[in-house]
């Protein structure tokens, strides 16, 4: 299968992903902020001198943002709320950039939603 159909069939399937290991703390991550339903992290390949990935605890279907349902609506809040919380205490004064990648085309490759919070540099505009 190409890389996109098994990135789709991904997305149909609701696999879990290495994100649930980080969860679980079955494996190791650099935790920035944890609450009841939300976990940050920083990003094991970061692509500027602050890179902290935002998400929910339970996955509940979104494997991205494109798979949102109405009851989503509270933790996706939440999720924004948490990402401007950690920017602050990361001291990113100057601003910063929040990403969500959907599908193929967003480039997205972890199947559980996620913002990625970027900061630490001058961002560009468009993005690649
Ligand atoms: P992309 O890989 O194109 O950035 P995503 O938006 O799906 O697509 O982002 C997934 C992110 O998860 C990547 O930035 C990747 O570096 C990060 N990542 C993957 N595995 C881990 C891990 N074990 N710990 C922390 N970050 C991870």
């Amino acid at each position: 299968a190409s890389e996109n159909e098994a990135a789709l069939s991904a997305v149909r399937s609701d696999s879990p992903t290495i994100f649930d290991k980080i969860i679980n703390k079955e494996i190791p991550a650099n935790i920035v902020f944890e609450d009841e339903k939300v976990l940050a992290f920083r990003d094991v390949a970061p692509q500027a001198p602050t890179h902290i990935l935002i998400i929910p605890k339970l996955k509940d279907g979104l494997t991205g943002i494109s798979n949102a349902e109405e009851r989503h609506v509270e933790i996706l809040g939440q999720l924004l709320y948490t990402a401007k919380l950690v920017a602050k205490q990361e001291g990113l004064e100057k601003g910063y950039r929040l990403v969500i990648n959907d599908g193929p085309d967003g480039s997205q490759s972890v199947y559980h939603l996620h913002i990625h919070l970027l900061g630490g540099r001058q961002m560009n505009w468009p993005p690649g």
